[in-house]
């Protein structure tokens, strides 16, 4: 009895004793990660320092056999921080067991992969993505992604990619989500949301937000091209969706390949260390681009070993692939070239990834061998994929209501994307099994039964050019090119098509037409597709232009001439029913464009948030003296913003709760919008705001808020935005952020043109 209570009075006494402690000294909260860390590190030497900022490519691991591959040797000494390009659990678990059993500290590896829009099941290519608005949705399709990868063994993905891009030309741009600085950090923020979680469960994986910086600037959109910007520019529009990726704990950033001002991006000290570290207090590792290192040779920085140690002082972490890191940094630490303090902190930051991870507490968090038959590829992940998918095209005309399609009669489906399964899941889409993607052919097929017939016929190449062709579909995305004459090609579509009632003409561009090293000069559809298009439309029956694209292309013509215009981009696996779903009217479309649609290349970069210039063009063009063009309006074909629906919303009293505010104020806009069309659907409704004067110039219009609501046939309702001074801020000259007092604009509408306004004074 005697002992329980001394027992217990020590207990007390102990628990007192610790709760002072902590009173008086909180243990940080990375306090048990940074010990673990510290120990560790401890007893590394310089060499397996080194080997954990080694991001080498798998290569050629079979399953079963990693400790013959070529890479094993290097494992085991400790040179492999992670390794990427390599998938399934049997060959990760196989390689992971050489790094925590042969090695001699047991630092299991991390494991990359580019998952970039979807896994085996694939979502519509992050352009398409973007166009729904729909946050929510973003989320869970970078969700089902990180479920995806992670139960065939990965960890870590190369995604978000968030370069804010005003150049079509740029392939990548069908990576990232457009042009707008709102919308991509909404956007970045929802994708590390749904790929990380916590990162405590098995199912989340790390993100890596990419290309910083500034990668969607490329002079003239040719890949890998210099960018050169002022600071105004790069905080306030390029900037801020890597910052947002950021703020959402981002557990790593990857550096670009691009010059930016001078320095390229992977030797970067100001992009990677002053705007990264030090201003927005990124935490986790930077990890180059494949051969980011070794190609600042190239860009004419030095011979590797100097331009290792530049990349590591900048601020870089981790090599992908290169191995200038692994190769050079010993010889410049002993040269005096680098600090030991340098080489630990990146190697600091590797750990810290894998401690965040839970690969120390247990390296094959990611290998349970039963969760990739439950987990990859399901009938829920696809049903998802299919409804995603439908929420991210964009209706650009529907003259005559042509849209959508009855599920009688017959339909011809003509054109080189009509029948193709393989260029559906679009440019990233290394997981996917194309067997296993639905075409336009067969999702039409699927939808209409017994009901209606569908019929195909090619009716052209992709492109005249065959060496064209072939550089179009590099990675096996094949358009099978028939090589008849055009015209016979054309004659065989014109007799399927004399039997049916309605033409869809499936056109545009194949999936490798954009994305990495896809630039383009011209971004119309190939010549030969238009011409077998004029012949469509010259049978004289209503033709449907189902356009697969990767980038905004120059289609005025078509927009002139074709009844209805439905842009579908690359639609991921379920490609072919969310078209029919659409096309039958089963989904009412709601997608909005995220980049803007030029006249002609030679308008680029054309974005709606533009500087108004000392001689705006007000009123019609041609105007002598004004910023115009003599043979082209500056008008897009489509603006941002923009998407139709079978329904019709009406925009009206746009009512502000004051027009004269100040300081912290809460200033509320309320705009009523009416379904008045005949059927239910979903709009996204747009906020924009225009600083009428400021210290340097502000642009004609800024989104600032959005919301996607679904009204009834005949309902109205009333949809208020919250604007506070925050709204207002940007970065002025010093890089100061902050609002300047002024009288402000406030847009709302269903794109960035037809807008209704009022004015309000903000006061400070
Ligand atoms: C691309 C990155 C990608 C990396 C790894 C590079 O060529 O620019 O976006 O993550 O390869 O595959």
């Amino acid at each position: 009895m005697r002992s329980t209570k001394i027992i217990v009075a020590l207990l007390i006494t102990c628990a007192l004793f610790s709760a002072r402690v902590f009173a008086q000294k909180p243990v940080a909260p990375d306090g048990k990660m940074n010990a673990f860390i510290s120990q560790l590190m401890s007893k590394m030497t310089l060499d397996e320092k080194i080997g954990q900022l080694n991001l080498p490519g798998a290569g050629d691991i079979t399953t079963g056999q990693a400790a013959n591959s070529g890479i094993a040797g290097k494992i085991e000494k400790g040179e492999v921080g992670g390794l990427f390009n390599i998938k399934t659990v049997a060959k990760i678990k196989d390689v992971q067991r050489l790094a925590v059993e042969r090695s001699r500290l047991k630092i299991p590896l991390l494991f990359g992969m580019d998952v970039i829009h979807g896994y085996e099941t694939v979502f519509p290519i992050p352009l398409g993505l973007s166009c729904s608005w729909d946050m929510p949705e973003i989320e869970e399709s970078a969700r089902i992604a990180a479920k995806e990868a992670s139960a065939d063994g990965i960890c870590w993905t190369f995604s978000p990619m968030v370069d804010i891009c005003r150049d079509p030309r740029w392939g990548r741009i069908a990576e990232g989500g457009g042009e707008d600085p709102y919308l991509g950090s909404q956007i970045a923020r929802a994708m590390v949301k749904g790929y990380q979680q916590d990162l405590s469960g098995n199912s989340d994986i790390m993100a890596c937000v990419k290309h910083y910086a500034l990668y969607g600037a490329a002079e003239a959109g040719r890949d890998y091209n210099t960018t050169d910007m002022s600071l105004v520019r790069m905080f306030n529009v390029y900037l801020p969706p890597y910052k947002a990726a950021v703020d959402a704990g981002a557990g790593s950033v990857m550096a670009s390949f691009n010059d930016v001002n001078g320095i390229p991006a992977t030797a970067n000290k100001f992009l990677l260390t002053d705007v990264l570290r030090k201003r927005w207090g990124f935490n986790g590792f930077v990890v180059t681009d494949y051969t980011g290192i070794n190609e600042l040779v190239q860009h004419g920085l030095g011979d590797l070993q100097t331009v290792s140690a530049l990349a590591l002082k900048a601020g870089v972490d981790m090599d992908m692939v290169g191995e200038g890191f692994l190769t050079t940094l010993k010889k410049s630490l002993g040269q005096g070239k680098i600090t030991q303090a340098q080489i630990d902190f990146a190697c600091r930051k590797v750990l810290e990834a894998k401690y965040k991870l839970g690969l120390f507490a247990n390296p094959y968090k990611y290998c349970d061998e039963h969760r990739a038959a439950t987990d990859i590829f399901t009938f829920a992940n696809r049903t998802a994929a299919r409804r995603i998918a439908a929420d991210c095209f964009v209706l650009l005309k529907n003259k005559g209501n042509v849209l959508p399609l009855r599920k009688t009669g017959t339909i011809a489906v003509i054109g080189p994307l009509g029948d193709n399964k393989e260029n559906m899941p679009g440019t990233w889409s290394v997981a996917a099994n194309f067997e296993q993607s639905v075409s336009l052919l067969q999702g039409l097929q699927d939808a209409v039964g017994e009901n209606a017939r569908v019929i195909y016929s090619m009716g052209s190449n992709l492109d005249a050019d065959s060496l064209f062709e072939e550089r179009a579909g590099m990675f096996g995305k094949s358009l099978h090119r028939d090589h008849r004459p055009a015209t016979a090609i054309i004659r065989d579509a014109l007799s399927v098509a004399a039997k049916a009632d309605v033409i869809v003409a499936a056109l545009g561009e194949s999936a490798e037409m954009s994305g990495e090293s896809s630039s383009r000069s011209e971004i119309g559809i190939p010549g030969v597709q238009e011409d077998l298009l004029k012949a469509l439309l010259a049978t004289g029956k209503p033709v449907v232009l189902v356009l697969f694209t990767g980038r905004p292309l120059t289609i005025k013509w078509e927009n002139d001439n074709v009844p209805a215009i439905l842009d579908v981009w690359f639609g991921g696996t379920e490609a072919g029913h969310a078209i029919a779903d659409v096309l039958f009217g089963d989904v009412n479309p709601s997608g909005k464009l995220t980049a803007t649609w030029p006249q002609n290349v030679g308008q680029i970069p054309l974005y709606y948030d533009h500087m108004n210039t000392g001689r705006p063009l007000e009123g019609p063009w041609f105007q002598k003296f004004r910023s115009n063009y003599l043979d082209v309006s500056n008008d897009p074909v489509y603006p941002f913003g923009y998407g139709l629906s079978y329904t019709h919303f009406t925009y009206k009293d746009l009512i502000l709760s004051s027009t004269s505010l100040k300081g912290a104020q809460r200033l509320t806009a309320t705009v009523t919008v009416t379904n008045d069309g005949d059927r239910e659907g979903k709009e996204v409704v747009q906020l924009y705001i225009r600083q009428l004067v400021g210290s340097i110039t502000r642009p004609v219009k800024e989104l600032k808020g959005f919301q996607k609501i679904d009204l009834k046939t005949g309902e109205s309702r009333k949809v208020t935005f919250t604007i506070t001074p925050d709204d207002l801020k940007f970065y002025n000259n010093d890089l100061k952020y902050d609002w300047e007092a002024g009288d402000f604009v406030i847009m709302t509408g269903g794109n960035s043109r037809d807008v209704l306004s009022a004015k309000v004074n903000w006061v400070k």
